[in-house]
């Protein structure tokens, strides 16, 4: 059977590193993003360097009609989907739960949740003959983003829990569902918080003393998604330096 993924916000980041790692492996991978048609690009082209192949799909997880439409495509362009990544994430400029608008929660609700919810459920449709699904969540799920993101936090607690419910939901039809939680990994994310340099400012309270790259996010990811892992499901991978 071939290998046909999805990473979803593919273009950038833990996303990319994954796409990239994946095709290495024989994966036919499709490379979502939402604006950055460039990096997507570059990414497509990097995985076709080395001899692999792969889609660049703009598609805005948050919103139904173009998760159908990103299904489709991969359908009619790679085949039947047998594994996914869901990543795509979003944070927005750090501030206190006492400021937060109803505008603002419901972005980071609909982003970071509903997507990973119809993402899952597209793929889910497809996966005829089992297969296997990995949420990206974070370490803010269990340490609460307080005075930064909460908003943030809680929503990827919602992807710890989608995770467990879906997990056990589909495992008589083979399929598992794992998840990842890193955390202080060096992307551009932490600008899109307000603090490019947020990294820096707490990198002596995580025990290992660095941030992480996302090549060692894509690492775990690409572990939990594979035949490797055939009998692991319904759990975490925490990669946050031992925070
Ligand atoms: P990033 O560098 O900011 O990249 C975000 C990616 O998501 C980009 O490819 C972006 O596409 C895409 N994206 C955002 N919203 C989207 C939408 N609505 N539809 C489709 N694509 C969308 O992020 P990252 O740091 O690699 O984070 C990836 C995941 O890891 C996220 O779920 C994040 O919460 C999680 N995470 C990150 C860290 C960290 O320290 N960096 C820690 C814990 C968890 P464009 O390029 O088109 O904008």
């Amino acid at each position: 059977m071939n290998s046909i993924v999805l990473v979803t916000g593919g273009s950038r980041g833990i996303g990319a590193a994954t796409a990239v790692h994946l095709a290495k492996l024989g994966y036919a991978v499709c490379v979502n993003y939402l604006s950055n048609e460039t990096e997507a690009n570059n990414v497509v082209a990097k995985i076709e360097g080395n001899g692999g192949k792969a889609i660049a799909v703009q598609a805005d997880v948050a919103n139904e009609n173009d998760v159908i439409r990103l299904f489709k495509v991969i359908d009619s362009s790679l085949g039947r989907i047998t594994h996914l990544v869901n990543n795509a994430g979003i944070v927005l400029p750090q501030m206190r739960v006492s400021e937060m608008s109803a505008e603002r929660i419901n972005k980071v609700l609909t982003n970071n949740v509903t997507s990973y919810f119809l993402c899952c459920r597209e793929a889910i449709k497809r996966m005829h003959n089992g297969g296997s699904i990995v949420n990206v969540s974070s370490a803010a799920a269990r340490l609460g983003a307080p005075s930064e993101y909460v908003d943030y936090a809680a929503s990827k607690g919602a992807i710890d829990t989608l995770t467990r419910g879906l997990s056990l939901e589909v495992a008589a039809d083979n399929i598992r569902v794992n998840c990842v939680r890193p955390g202080f990994i060096h992307t551009n994310m932490h600008s899109d918080g307000g603090e490019a340099d947020r990294i820096e400012r707490l990198k002596k309270l995580i025990p290992l003393r660095r941030g992480g790259e996302p090549e060692e996010v894509a690492a775990s990811i690409v572990f939990l998604l594979s035949n490797e892992a055939s009998y692991i499901t319904g759990t975490f991978v925490d990669l946050a330096g031992g925070k």
